[in-house]
């Protein structure tokens, strides 16, 4: 079977054909600047990369072209359309209604819909992603992927604010959680890799990319995790400031006289992390190369990254009363050494000892144990792949 994944933005729309058989991606691509122009990248195996400008007004245009793409007799791998056995797409929030993936239907529709508060951005535009499939290829099956659906395990305890009750039963304000499709498949490679059953498996998923969080996950569910309500909660992050005391934004409203939709929509959420501590960049290539040759503000950032990933880790390993591994996945915690280093030196207290020659990782392996002898609890560097689980979730589904 073959399972197109879609990863719908407000103006973009990525995408991944997998064949099922031998779980490899056929082809890629992304189409860009949707309703501002447009630019196509397309890359299938064993064909020539494509990439050019074309006018693409919506999200269905863009489907039609990645369907054409997709069976083009020269850049694509498909006959024809009917090849695409189902498509799964990744759904940002699911607020409380979804546990688990699921096949879509006018009623996940409408409740997708009624998510928007919680992802305002996101949602939509997943939306959108959804509703063009179905224009462009109608009847086959789609499936939603949440981000939040892993973290619905999570106790009480973990997920409601000490804020008034009512505002939780009301507006359903709590930590919900996001990065859960690549916290289950990193948990997941982690129990089969270390031969144990995931129930009776405890370990702690550190995704470190542009967006970050931590994830405590006992006996194969989410116990708890650092991103909140919104995907600002947590460690530091790119442009994101990660938790800070609430005051903090009512300081800033009384100090630039702005709203506290400012404050957080952009200074906390684009002008703050990496790039508002180091004043360099939100890439965390730029910013550890200007802290090795001594920028300060650069050391700063990347000091507060470390401890704030310390800092979760630390408490994770206290909520759950036993760690058996930790894994460094996504843009940083897959490719920085140094890293992943600085972050487990001090965690020799609680069984972590990596070796420090195997975690420079020099064969990109994208599966590594790094775990020093001695050690009891293992470490691991594991390369996420959201879209195989989205399109493992959807094969699942579709066949059941
Ligand atoms: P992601 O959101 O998972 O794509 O991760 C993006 C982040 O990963 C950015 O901060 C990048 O600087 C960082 N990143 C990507 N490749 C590397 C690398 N080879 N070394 C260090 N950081 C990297």
């Amino acid at each position: 079977m073959y399972i197109l994944v879609i990863n719908g933005g407000s103006s973009s729309l990525k995408y991944q054909l997998f064949d099922m058989d031998t779980r490899k991606v056929l082809a890629k691509g992304l189409c860009e600047r949707i309703g501002k122009g447009g630019r196509m990248r397309h890359n299938a195996v064993g064909r020539n990369k494509l990439e050019f400008d074309i006018d693409i007004p919506d999200h269905t245009f863009a489907v039609r072209l990645v369907v054409k793409k997709l069976t083009d007799p020269q850049y694509g791998v498909l006959k024809d359309m009917s090849q695409i056995g189902a498509v799964g797409h990744r759904v940002l929030h699911g607020g409380q209604w979804f546990s688990e993936s699921v096949v879509i239907d006018d009623d996940v529709i409408a409740a997708i819909e009624r998510c928007i508060p919680l992802g305002p951005l996101h949602n939509p535009a997943n939306l959108m992603g959804i509703r063009a499939c179905a224009t462009v290829m109608p009847g086959v099956p789609q499936v939603a992927v949440f981000d939040t659906a892993f973290h619905q395990s999570m106790p009480k305890s973990s997920y409601i604010y000490a804020i008034p009750y009512k505002y939780y039963e009301k507006y359903a304000i709590r930590r919900y959680g996001f990065h859960g499709t690549s916290h289950r498949y990193v948990s997941g490679r982690l129990a089969e890799i270390m031969g144990v059953k995931p129930e009776d498996f405890n370990c702690i998923v550190c995704h470190l990319g542009n967006g970050s969080s931590l994830c405590a996950v006992r006996g194969g569910k989410c116990f708890d995790t650092s991103m909140g309500l919104t995907p600002l909660d947590g460690v530091e992050m790119g442009t994101r400031s990660g938790a800070l005391d609430p005051a903090v934004v009512s300081t800033l409203c009384a100090r630039l006289g702005k709203d506290a939709s400012y404050v957080v929509d952009q200074i906390l959420n684009k002008e703050s992390g990496l790039l508002g501590v180091s004043g360099i960049s939100s890439d965390f290539r730029d910013v550890n190369a200007a802290a090795d040759e001594g920028n300060e503000r650069a050391i700063l950032a990347r000091d507060i990254l470390v401890h704030t990933i310390r800092h979760y880790i630390g408490a994770y390993a206290a909520e759950m009363g036993r760690v058996d591994a930790i894994a460094f996945t996504a843009g940083i915690g897959e490719n920085n050494a140094a890293l992943r280093e600085n972050v487990t030196d001090t965690l020799g207290f609680m069984g972590v000892k990596i070796d420090k020659v195997k975690n420079l990782n020099p064969d990109r392996e994208e599966e590594l144990e790094i775990t020093a002898p001695g050690a009891t609890v293992r470490t691991f560097i594991i390369a996420t792949n959201e879209e195989l689980m989205i399109a493992l979730d959807t094969e699942r589904l579709i066949k059941a």
